[in-house]
């Protein structure tokens, strides 16, 4: 269809009220919640754009399969559906049903990494980060050099750096790579996509040294949105056709179903080869479950196996990816510092461009998350030095490579009239500019700090 208006591919068929609170009164809650928004209560919250993760609204043919569940603790009817679906999708043989993503994480890395061992991704996300340094391994980044500038256009800005990618294999050896790991599109990278292109070379690189490679895989319908739309080659294969492409090239994949499942809750870790699909199924036993439910209810299962299907449909995806992309081209227009191009689920703002007057060490992209709390009741996240930044040996901050703030749109949640209020907040934000203050961390914790940390007013 040709009109300008993004209409929302779907009518409303039940309804949450939002609640709606004063500036005043959030002014106390942020205060109350230690200026972490991760530690508000979400009814003080008006429009949530936390995550995109378990945040979906499902539609009425998943809500009616969750009667069906079948809540059998073995050969669950509900699991052979969500197996059948996902073997379909991804050409794996051996899927691992799992509560959520980091639980294959843990499961997968924790068996190939260990000291000594090295991850190498185009980014890893902030869980799969944790669960291969917890296990005593070394995560390392390679993103494509563009990805570093915020405003510089890639049509694949998610992808990985394939020249380091083998510099880095030969520097640590074949033996001692855990896996090479392609998160599509690249979430903490911007939600930026990886070509086909930049996915083969991986593989060819992979197969070549005999290192595992496995997908990311959490976003891979929005990822093949853009293959269709910028890749050539591309044109006349539906999105379920790009994604399968993309899964023929792995050795397996980790899933979040909680994003491109369209599911509140579910993951799942699918192999081809025998022997490391029977390691990790008995740390999933060990842990999360037997084998046909790994930590999810039946009726989960149920609502997996028709989430996967829902989010390839060729309406939902141009909803989806428009509608994110309005909002930041909005933004930008109105001289909003952000990642250009606007990736699939988030827009993500560019927090030192826009406080230029707050030092990276006191934190800008908390600074405006707290504002655009305070403002317009809009809850964001930071995704830079407080998710990412380390200490030296003498407790100095080494900052991350970005000072970003995401805004993640939950999947068929909210409207294009809830996206206008947005951008009048951000038109508040902008008159105000000067006035914002930085913040330092008065407590943490070892791992995730993002998640607990307390902050206060510098
Ligand atoms: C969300 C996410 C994960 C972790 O999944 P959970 O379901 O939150 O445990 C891993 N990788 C990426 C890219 C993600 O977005």
């Amino acid at each position: 269809m040709d009109f300008k208006t993004i209409f929302e591919p779907f009518k409303i068929k039940s309804v949450e009220p939002l609640s709606v609170t004063s500036e005043e009164q959030r002014i106390k809650y942020l205060k109350d919640a230690h200026y972490n928004p991760f530690q508000l209560h979400s009814e003080y919250v008006l429009i949530d754009f936390l995550t995109d993760s378990g945040t979906s609204a499902m539609s009425s043919k998943q809500w009616s399969a969750i009667l069906d569940g079948d809540e059998a603790y073995a050969g669950s009817k509900s699991w052979l559906k969500m197996e059948a679906e996902i073997k379909d999708l991804t050409g794996f043989e051996h899927i691992l049903p799992t509560h959520q993503g980091r639980a294959g994480e843990r499961i997968l890395y924790g068996y190939l990494g260990g000291k000594g061992k090295v991850f190498i991704s185009n980014t890893h996300f902030d869980t799969t980060r944790a669960n291969i340094e917890f296990s005593g391994a070394e995560a390392i980044d390679i993103p494509i050099a563009e990805s570093q500038e915020p405003m510089a256009y890639h049509p694949f800005k998610g992808n990985m750096d394939t020249k380091k990618l083998e510099e880095l294999i030969n520097k640590y050896g074949r033996e001692n790579i855990g896996g090479v790991i392609l998160t599509v599109t690249n979430n903490s990278g911007g939600g930026q996509p990886v070509s086909m292109e930049n996915a083969k070379q991986i593989a060819d690189i992979c197969r070549n040294y005999k290192v595992n490679f496995f997908l990311d895989c959490c976003r891979i319908a929005e990822n093949s949105y853009y293959i269709k739309h910028r890749e050539t080659g591309f044109e006349d294969k539906t999105y379920r056709q790009i994604a399968q492409e993309m899964f023929s090239l792995a050795d397996g994949c980790i899933m979040s179903a909680k994003k491109d499942g369209l599911v509140n809750m579910g993951g799942f870790l699918a192999l081809k080869e025998q022997h490391l699909s029977d390691e990790c199924t008995n740390l999933l036993i060990i842990t999360e479950g037997f084998v046909t439910y790994g930590g999810l209810s039946g009726r989960d299962m149920e609502a997996i196996a028709i989430g996967l299907r829902e989010v390839f449909d060729a309406d939902y995806l141009r909803y989806r990816i428009r509608s994110t992309e309005y909002l930041g081209e909005k933004l930008y227009n109105m001289g909003v510092p952000l990642i250009w191009p606007i990736g699939g689920h988030a827009v993500y703002l560019d927090a030192k461009a826009f406080y230029p007057h707050i030092p990276v060490d006191q934190y800008p992209g908390q600074s405006l998350v707290c504002e655009l709390y305070i403002k317009g009741g809009i809850r964001s996240v930071e995704i830079g030095s407080v998710m990412f930044g380390k200490y030296d040996d003498k407790g100095k901050l080494i900052p991350a490579p970005n000072e970003l703030v995401r805004l993640a749109i939950p999947r068929r949640v909210y409207t294009q009239s809830h996206i206008e209020y947005v951008i009048e907040v951000f038109e508040k934000l902008i008159e105000d500019k000067d006035s914002a203050r930085g913040f330092k961390i008065i407590e943490e914790p070892k791992f995730l700090r993002h998640f607990t940390a307390k902050f206060e007013y510098v």
